[in-house]
């Protein structure tokens, strides 16, 4: 049986965070799904289309992934990839809490699907999507946080 995780965010944009993480995680499994969420609480930056786009640009050469978004229950769109993970990134104390009561709720939904935690390389941990996104807003270099294709796109649709 193949091994599959879904990694799933929101990825506005992804930042090298992000792809650090799914570097890593696709030595661990034989498929990773990047899953886009949809349905946020948080207006998004980017569309979907660009979503996509920009992350498999930046992820161009890694050849187990692949990239979907999805509106629905994480759990029953990992159940309908026939993912048996979950994989989530930690960067700090704080991100804690908030993890660990979304992995709560998600095993209470779907038993049979665990969440992974993941934590990325030491230079990455402080990289969040928001705060990309007001540093760009501001006029900052963003160029050691995003791949260039990702900078790239970004300041065109600033
Ligand atoms: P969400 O809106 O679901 O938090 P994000 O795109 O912000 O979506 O993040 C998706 C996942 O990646 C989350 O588990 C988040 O903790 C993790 N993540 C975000 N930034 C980093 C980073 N710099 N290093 C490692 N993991 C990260």
């Amino acid at each position: 049986m193949k091994k599959i995780a879904i990694y799933p965010g929101s990825f506005d944009p992804i930042t090298n965070g992000h792809v650090d993480l799914i570097k890593r995680a696709s030595k661990l499994f034989d498929d990773i799904i990047i899953g886009i969420t949809q349905n946020g609480k948080k207006a998004a930056f980017l569309s979907i289309d660009d979503r996509i786009n920009t992350i498999n640009t930046a992820l161009k050469g890694i050849d187990n992934i692949k990239v979907l978004s999805f509106d629905t229950l994480l759990v029953d769109f990992a159940a309908k990839q026939n993912a048996q993970v979950i994989l989530r990134g930690l960067r700090a104390v704080s991100d804690f809490e908030y993890e660990f009561r979304l992995s709560g709720m998600n095993k209470h939904l779907n038993p049979n699907i665990e969440t992974l935690f993941m934590t990325p390389a030491e230079q990455y941990a402080n990289i969040s999507s928001s705060l990309v996104k007001e540093i760009l807003a501001l006029g900052g270099d963003i160029s050691v946080f995003v791949p260039a294709s990702v900078e790239a796109l970004l300041k065109q649709r600033l």
